[in-house]
C-alpha cells in the first residue's frame, strides 16, 4: 500500500470512529427532533473541505448533506470546475437539523448559538481529521463560524481567502440556499460567483501543493482533479466499509 493510501485509509477509519460517536450524540435538544444526524460525506483524504451551515430536510431525511436543490446547485457549480463531490469533503456547522415543529411542516430556522456551540467539536475533530489545506465556507453562519468573527459583509468579503485557528486558507463563499432565492431576482443570484470562489479554492489548492510554475500561474482544473484523485484513491482492499457501498458517507 502507498504512503498515500496509507493515510487514506487512517483518515477514513478515523471518520467512521468518529461518526459513531455523533451518530449517538444528544447534547443539544436537535437530537430530540432530528431524522438522522447529517456527519458529512466525501472523500476522507480531501483538500478542499466544504463547509455549510446545517442541514435542512432534504438532508435530515437522506443522512447526506447538500441534497435538494440547494445541494444540486452546489454539484453543479463544482462540477463546471471540472471535480465532483468525491473530490472535496461536504459537511456542515450543525450536524442536526434546526427547525420550528409545526403541526404540518417543519420550518427550516437557523441554529441557535448554544447549538452551535455544543455542536462545532465535532467539525473540529473533522477538520482535525482530514486536514484540508482549503475550506470553502458557504454563508455567513459558517464564514462567521470559521472565522471566529460575528460581523461578516459575504458580499464584500467572499471570494477572499482568511486565515484562522482552522486553516491557513479559509475562503468564505456564498450558500447555494441564498443563490436559488436571489436568482428571479438578480440575474445568476451570485451562481458565478460561487463558481469563481470555487476556482480560486482549486488553484489555491494547487498553489499550495507546488504545481505553480513561472510559465503556468493558472492550473487548470482538469489538472487539479487528476492530481486531487490520485492523491485520494480509495482502498480497494476494503471490504465491509467499503466507502463505494456506504451512501451517507461515501460516492
Ligand atoms: S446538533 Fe450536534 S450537538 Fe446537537 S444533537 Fe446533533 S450532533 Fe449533537
Amino acid at each position: 500500500m502507498s504512503e498515500t493510501n496509507h493515510q487514506y485509509s487512517e483518515n477514513y477509519d478515523k471518520l467512521i470512529e468518529l461518526r459513531e460517536e455523533v451518530y449517538n450524540c444528544k447534547a443539544c435538544s436537535l437530537a430530540t427532533t432530528r431524522t438522522k444526524v447529517v456527519f458529512g460525506n466525501g472523500n476522507p483524504d480531501a483538500d478542499l473541505m466544504i463547509i455549510g451551515e446545517g442541514p435542512g430536510a432534504n438532508e435530515d431525511t437522506s443522512g447526506i448533506p447538500f441534497v435538494g436543490r440547494a445541494g444540486k446547485l452546489l454539484t453543479e457549480c463544482l462540477e463546471e470546475c471540472n471535480i465532483s463531490r468525491k473530490h472535496v469533503f461536504i459537511a456542515n456547522v450543525v450536524k442536526c437539523r434546526a427547525c420550528i415543529i409545526n403541526k404540518t411542516t417543519n420550518k427550516n430556522r437557523p441554529p441557535t448559538d448554544e447549538e452551535i456551540n455544543l455542536c462545532t467539536p465535532w467539525l473540529e475533530k473533522q477538520i482535525e481529521i482530514i486536514k484540508p489545506l482549503v475550506v470553502l465556507s458557504l454563508g455567513a453562519p459558517s464564514a462567521r463560524f470559521m472565522l471566529n468573527r460575528k460581523d461578516i459583509a459575504m458580499t464584500k468579503e467572499r471570494g477572499i481567502f482568511y486565515k484562522s485557528r482552522f486553516s491557513d486558507n479559509v475562503i468564505p463563499s456564498l450558500h447555494p440556499s441564498y443563490i436559488l432565492r436571489n436568482m428571479y431576482k438578480d440575474g445568476d443570484g451570485g451562481k458565478s460567483l460561487l463558481i469563481k470562489d470555487i476556482k480560486s479554492a482549486i488553484s489555491k489548492v494547487s498553489e499550495l501543493k507546488g504545481q505553480v510554475t513561472e510559465n503556468s500561474e493558472i492550473i487548470t482544473p482538469n489538472e487539479v482533479q487528476m492530481n486531487i484523485q490520485t492523491e485520494s484513491k480509495i482502498d480497494e482492499n476494503k471490504t465491509d466499509t467499503n466507502l463505494k457501498n456506504d451512501p451517507t458517507f461515501g460516492f
